[in-house]
This record gives structure tokens, C-alpha cells and sequence, in this order.
């Protein structure tokens, strides 16, 4: 018997709980003081009314004899597959059916499809980073290399030939850095991808907040990026799914390597490994993409676009630099007058009781930078916003 001791390779992840015990520790010392987090990833509005509505419809079906679901298809229902199918569609994409898998959320799926795909491998991870990527492969002991991320390129990086990739991660808009890569500058990574035969794993977690022209929703408005790259997306920041779990993943039909479909591949892991997302589940995720439901989602999404905002005209006015905030739920900032992420984490926390994430907790070019995120209440951003402009503009 041998362990996977590529596990003991992994780094502690202390980001999380370092700050969670440093802002117990200030609250349970201050315990007159009113701390804002502006650090959390995670939604905070309640789920839109429809699919509340369509998930309580089909949970009084599975306790019907007549209309009760056993294992549905693993890769999931084809209502759902249609309606992501037309939602992709609305963006003049054309996707077929079976190139839609229905998922419990795109970590799983980002980890789940480097089964597919030989542990010789090398990956280019991009540095800050969704700690994900880094970790799912350092357990199946592929080499890992970055693409810089940094303020020269507007962390966006682009790719360079002399580079060799054979799985490429791309996270557009990005967390942490809330950078998003416009459509030409896709269509490079396309190229260089389809140059060296290798396979671009996309990241649109947040597709739901671009809202400017000319940015990419999706790799496959690129043309050819059909045979070199695999999508994942989810419900979990577009509808608040975050805790009810279900997100999808495209693996085009044309997608091949050695003549050997990854599809197919895909389709055979998950049939193995998966038996599918709930019912009730799948039922209130088609209800995100009916019009009523859309309208609702959009509506949350608005309020989280205005938190954006407010961070983001609050930097402004103090003349700060940062990316995101326009195109994403994250505000990536420079800390002021701090080279180190933490310093300025612990003066956030203890002169203006705001809780961020320090930069450094995403990789190696996070050190200096800082993260906020716009899912906090309206008011908890609005009077974290007037803290720091008061608190920074001194500094
Ligand atoms: N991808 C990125 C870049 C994320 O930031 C997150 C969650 O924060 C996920 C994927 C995970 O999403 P899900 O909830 O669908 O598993």
C-alpha cells in the first residue's frame, strides 16, 4: 500500500482561517466595535423567487408515485442542458446538447476533469490565482508553471511562445484580481493553444458581471476555440447557487487530441463518477434562465455591480490603483503605503475595522495588493467605503 504523497506537497491554505482568527481576536477584544467584512466570497442575497418557486414545485413531484425521479442521466436533464444550451445561444454561441454536462459547481468540475488528462502534463497556472488549480494539481503531481500576473500587464497575462504549456488555466473575470480578458486578447491564448496542442481549461465563474462591449463572456466567442478549449461555469455567483450547488461545464464535440474525442472522455469519467445533480436542484437552475427569473438574478446582480461601484469611486476619489470592480464582484487593490499584504490587513482591521483578503494568501505577485469584494449588504459597503476614504485619505 502506497499513499499519494503528492498531498504532503500541498501548502497549508491559512489564508481563511488566519483571518478569521485575527478578526475573532480584534472583535473579542473590542467588543464595542462594529467590524465590516469586505473580504467574503461568498453571495449574501436569498435565492431568486422563481427558482424557489420551481424547486418547491419539484420537490412536491418527487413525493408523488406518479411523478417521482429516480438517477437521472449523469450528466444531466436535458431541460436543463436546453436552457443553458439557449442562454448561450441569446450570445451567438451555438453549442449542441451533448457538449453541456450539468455539474454540482465548477471547483468540482476544475478538479474533476484532470482525470482526463495524463499526470505528465505540464500546467500554466496564472500567479495570483484561484487556489484550486494549484492545488488539484500538485495532488496528481503534474509540474506547475506561472504566467505573471501583475500591475505591467493589468494582470492579464498574455502568452509567450518560449512557453511550454500543455494545460493553460484561465480565470476571466478573474478572482482575485477582477481583471477580464477582451475577446482579442482570448483570441492570442486561442493561438497559442491550438499552436502547441494544448487544451485552454476556462474559468467563467463570473461571467454574469461582465457588462462592458468588446469583453468575453465566454473562451467560445473566440473562433477555433471550440478545438482547444473546455468552460466552466456556474450558478453560484450568477443566481446565488453558492449553497444550493449546480453549474455547468462545455466540452466541445470538436475538441480532440491524438485523434481521441475528450468529449467521450468526459462523458465516460463522469458516467463512472458521477451520478448527477438533484432533481429538485436541476429544476430550479432551468428556472434561472426563464425570463422572470433572469429579470430577478439581474436584480441581485445589480445590487452587487452598485457595491462594486462604491468601492471602486471610493478608491478613485483617494487616487488608489486597482483592477476589477467594473466587470467583477473583486476589487484588487494596491495597498497604500504597504508593501506587505498583511500589514495593511491588520491596519484596515484596526483603525477602520474593515476585513479584506491580503493580496499575498493568492500567489507570489498578490504580495502588495489587497482584495475587496462587493457581496456585502449595500449599507456594510457604503460604510466601508466612507472608512477607508477617511482613514486612507490621511495616510
Ligand atoms: N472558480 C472560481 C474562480 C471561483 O472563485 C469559485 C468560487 O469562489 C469557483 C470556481 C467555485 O464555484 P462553485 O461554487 O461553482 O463551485
Amino acid at each position: 500500500m502506497k499513499l499519494n504523497l503528492n498531498y504532503l506537497q500541498l501548502n497549508e491554505s491559512y489564508l481563511f482561517s488566519t483571518i478569521a482568527k485575527k478578526v475573532n481576536a480584534y472583535a473579542e477584544a473590542h467588543p464595542d466595535k462594529k467590524i465590516l467584512r469586505m473580504g467574503i466570497g461568498d453571495v449574501t442575497l436569498p435565492l431568486a423567487p422563481a427558482v424557489v418557486t420551481a424547486m418547491q414545485r419539484a420537490a412536491g413531484e418527487m413525493g408523488v408515485k406518479e411523478t417521482f425521479r429516480g438517477y437521472g442521466p449523469e450528466q444531466g436533464y436535458p431541460f436543463l442542458k436546453n436552457a443553458v444550451k439557449e442562454y448561450y445561444a441569446k450570445r451567438g454561441i451555438s453549442l449542441e446538447e451533448g457538449e453541456i454536462f450539468i455539474s454540482d459547481g465548477a471547483k468540482s468540475d476544475v478538479g474533476n476533469i484532470l482525470d482526463i488528462f495524463d499526470t505528465a502534463n505540464t500546467v500554466l497556472v496564472p500567479d495570483p490565482v484561484y487556489p484550486v488549480y494549484v492545488d488539484t494539481n500538485i495532488m496528481a503531481g503534474r509540474k506547475i508553471i506561472y504566467a505573471n500576473a501583475t500591475a505591467d500587464n493589468g494582470f492579464l497575462p498574455m502568452p509567450d511562445e518560449k512557453t511550454d504549456a500543455d494545460l493553460i488555466y484561465i480565470c476571466s473575470p478573474n478572482n482575485p484580481t477582477g481583471a477580464a480578458y477582451s475577446v482579442e486578447q482570448l483570441a492570442a491564448w486561442v493561438g497559442y493553444a491550438r499552436r502547441r496542442g494544448a487544451v485552454i481549461l476556462y474559468d467563467a465563474a463570473y461571467e454574469a458581471f461582465v457588462s462592458e462591449e468588446g469583453l468575453a463572456r465566454s473562451i467560445f466567442e473566440v473562433e477555433g476555440a471550440k478545438e482547444c478549449a473546455i468552460e466552466f461555469c456556474s450558478l453560484s455567483k450568477t443566481a446565488g447557487f453558492t449553497g444550493t450547488r449546480c453549474g455547468y461545464t462545455v466540452v466541445p464535440h470538436a475538441l480532440e487530441r491524438d485523434g481521441v474525442s475528450l468529449n467521450k472522455l468526459w462523458l465516460r469519467r463522469q458516467t463512472t463518477k458521477f451520478n448527477g445533480v438533484s432533481y429538485v436542484v436541476q429544476r430550479g437552475a432551468e428556472a434561472v434562465f426563464t425570463e422572470e427569473g433572469m429579470a430577478q438574478v439581474q436584480k441581485n446582480l445589480a445590487v452587487y455591480r452598485r457595491n462594486a461601484a462604491v468601492l471602486a469611486d471610493c478608491l478613485d476619489s483617494l487616487g488608489i490603483r486597482y483592477t476589477g470592480g467594473k466587470n467583477s464582484p473583486y476589487i484588487w487593490m494596491e495597498c497604500p503605503g504597504f508593501s506587505d499584504s498583511w500589514k495593511f490587513f491588520d491596519y484596515l482591521l484596526e483603525e477602520a475595522n474593515v476585513v479584506g483578503t491580503p493580496g499575498s494568501g493568492f500567489g507570489r505577485n498578490g504580495e502588495g495588493f489587497f482584495r475587496l469584494t462587493a457581496f456585502a449588504s449595500e449599507e456594510a459597503t457604503e460604510e466601508a467605503a466612507q472608512r477607508l476614504k477617511l482613514l486612507l485619505s490621511k495616510a
